[in-house]
């Protein structure tokens, strides 16, 4: 397999990194995430792998993958994940009325998405929702807690899994729907992470009115198109992953070496061994996205990417504390050292945590029974 770019490919990518060099240049602060996407989408670099007739350009996965990786080198803020799956969801579900309410606004950074599909209740277990949403003759009626919304204080609209068939089998009886979030009954109440970041959030829905067009698919499809969905979110490649790791692990190599840390053989080793770890996820991803461009199932390799992912994050946030020892703490770069570990910790958890990817492989790959099945 041939993981170099096609000359296309390299020329797509040395235009891009120039107009990302030149935007990051002329702009002293950092634009909202809205200004970004708009940006992005008047420069022509959102939604290039999308249908023509859906304002995009029809091109290979390869070049959504070329455009996460220059923008994370650039050191530029990520491509909100709206574009990356959860506006894909109304690209693939919606009706044709809902993909011209939502998606060119959505592309253009005007509407903002959060995801509502956890819980506390419902994590890893993400069927046993009990957020409802009843049909009361007129419109939808979306009652519950939603937990871990990330976005959801900055967010326009969500995508949320409620219950509207209480009797049926638990993964038939769910809907997805579009809502408002600024519909009355909404509130949003932001969770401060270990990080120091208020990103993520617990949603309350009481008496929500979703008005009938605001269902995506029809009613019972919210679990295959949650899976799909979950699918895009799990893809390292898709979201600048590695160029983001491997920045951060060049910010610590220069700390490390201008403060002679670097003497020390074990520094050496825990930045080696990080290294290793981001490489290893980098070249399992590229193959995972070569796959998909020769349109070749990519079998378990999702699981085996969120896995390596995490491992990889997870090293390079170790790698911080470890290496700058007590200056993580005391020193100058503490607040960075601090905030790189604690965010790199709940890589194994968002997303389907490492335990439950391990469950996957073991059922798909070595064909194990599930623990349920042998009660
Ligand atoms: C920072 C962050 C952002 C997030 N953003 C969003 C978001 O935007 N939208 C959204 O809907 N959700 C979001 N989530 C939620 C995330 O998807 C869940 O936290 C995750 O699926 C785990 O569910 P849980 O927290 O309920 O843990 P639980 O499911 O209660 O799991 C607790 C522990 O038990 C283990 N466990 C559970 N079941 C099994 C099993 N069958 N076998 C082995 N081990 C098991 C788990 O691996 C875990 O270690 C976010 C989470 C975090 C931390």
């Amino acid at each position: 397999m041939d993981f170099r770019d096609t000359p296309a490919e390299a020329e797509y990518r040395r235009a891009l990194a120039d107009w990302l060099r030149t935007f990051v240049a002329n702009h002293d602060a950092a634009p909202s995430s809205r200004e970004w996407q708009h940006a992005l989408y008047e420069a022509g670099y959102i939604a290039q792998t999308w249908p023509e007739e859906q304002g995009g350009k029809a091109l290979s996965p390869v070049y959504d993958v070329i455009l996460n990786e220059e923008v994370a080198r650039a050191g530029a803020q990520a491509i909100p994940p709206n574009v990356n799956y959860l506006c894909r969801a109304i690209l693939e579900f919606g009706t044709e009325q809902q993909r011209d309410r939502f998606l060119l606004p959505t592309l253009r950074g005007d509407i903002q998405w959060c995801q509502g599909f956890s819980e506390p209740g419902a994590g890893s277990d993400l069927a046993a929702l009990t957020t409802s949403g009843r049909w009361n003759g007129d419109a939808w009626i979306v009652n519950g807690q939603k937990l871990w919304t990330s976005g959801a204080s900055d967010a326009d609209w969500c995508l949320l899994l409620a219950r509207s068939e209480p009797d049926a089998p638990k993964h038939q009886g769910i809907s997805a729907f579009l809502i408002d979030m600024t519909s009355p009954g909404v509130s949003v109440r932001p969770i401060m992470t270990a990080d120091g970041e208020a990103d993520t959030c617990e949603t309350f829905w009481d008496d929500v009115v979703v008005p009938a067009d605001c269902l995506l698919g029809s009613q019972g499809d919210g679990w295959p198109i949650a899976m799909w969905a979950l699918q895009l979110e799990r893809g390292p490649a898709d979201l600048g992953v590695v160029p983001n790791l491997l920045n951060s692990l060049e910010d610590l190599e220069r700390i490390v070496t201008s403060s002679g840390l670097d003497r020390h053989e074990r520094i050496r080793r825990t930045l080696s061994r990080a290294y290793i770890d981001v490489q290893i996820l980098h070249l399992y991803s590229i193959r995972q996205v070569s796959l998909r461009a020769a349109d070749r199932a990519e079998g378990p390799s999702g699981p085996a990417a969120k896995l390596l992912w995490a491992r990889a994050a997870q090293a390079v946030g170790h790698a911080w504390l470890d290496a700058l020892g007590g200056l993580a703490v005391t020193g100058a770069e503490s607040d960075r050292a601090v905030r790189e570990y604690f965010h790199s910790r709940p890589t194994s958890i968002y997303g389907g945590s490492a335990q439950i990817q391990r469950n996957l492989l073991a059922q798909r790959v070595l064909g194990m029974p599930r623990a349920d099945a042998r009660r």
